[in-house]
């Protein structure tokens, strides 16, 4: 069984590691800011509530986000295991996973926290592109695709999100920094917390995070 948060800030590089880890691990992605994503783009009334927060670079409120989980992780695909990413962002999210995951007999079996200094983390978010139809992260710079615009896995089109800009960035810190932070005390107490370097090359942390998903997986 693996039940594993991916915590860090954003642009530390857990939505590219996600993606690695459920191929490699075959357990459901379960990304709160995907969920909301596809929410706004089928215009569903969760989608409307939410994009009015995203597009600031504000969290949705912990209300809607809670419900949101509980209802995903009740899904029979999440009974062998789940990876989160992007949830929890609030103490009050951490508590309310903990109550569910003791309601559903399946504890949380490692937090594994990603960390880039500030400066890092403004370069690889502001030129970050990202597939709209499967999600897979590009950089202007650093992950450039083979043909310019276009996703080389699925051949959909590359865009810039909405809150990847200067100054939506600039708020998403400021949360992460206020309210996200803070549950690294919260999982270091409960002995759950594991620290990564997120400038670490990617397939060197794919290589760390996989000894830690197999490490859980056999507890
Ligand atoms: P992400 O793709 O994880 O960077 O999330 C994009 C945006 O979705 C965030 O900046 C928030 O506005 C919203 N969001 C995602 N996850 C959460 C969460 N756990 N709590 C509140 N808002 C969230």
């Amino acid at each position: 069984m693996i039940n594993i948060i991916l915590m860090g800030p954003p642009g530390a590089g857990k939505g590219t590691q996600a993606k690695m880890l459920i191929q490699a691990f075959n357990i459901p992605h379960i990304s709160t800011g995907d969920m909301f994503r596809e929410a706004i783009k089928a215009g569903t009334p969760l989608g409307v509530l939410a994009q009015s927060y995203i597009q600031k670079g504000d969290l949705v409120p912990d209300e809607v986000t809670i419900g949101l989980v509980k209802e995903r992780l009740a899904q029979k695909d999440c009974a062998n295991g789940y990876l989160l990413d992007g949830f929890p962002r609030t103490l009050p999210q951490a508590e309310a996973l903990e109550k569910l995951t003791e309601e559903l007999g399946a504890p949380i079996g490692a937090v594994i926290n990603l960390d880039a200094d500030k400066a890092e983390l403004v370069r690889r978010i502001s030129g970050r592109r990202v597939c709209r139809n499967c999600g897979a992260p590009y950089h202007v710079d650093t992950l450039r695709p083979l043909i310019d615009g276009v996703c080389d896995i699925c051949g959909g089109e590359l865009y810039q999100r909405k809150d990847d800009t200067v100054e939506a960035l600039e708020t998403r810190l400021h949360h992460y920094y206020e309210d996200t932070k803070p549950l690294e005390n919260f999982y270091r107490e409960r002995k759950l917390l594991i620290n990564l370097n997120g400038l670490t090359p990617k397939d060197e942390l794919f290589v760390q995070i996989s000894e830690i998903f197999k490490k859980v997986d056999q507890k």
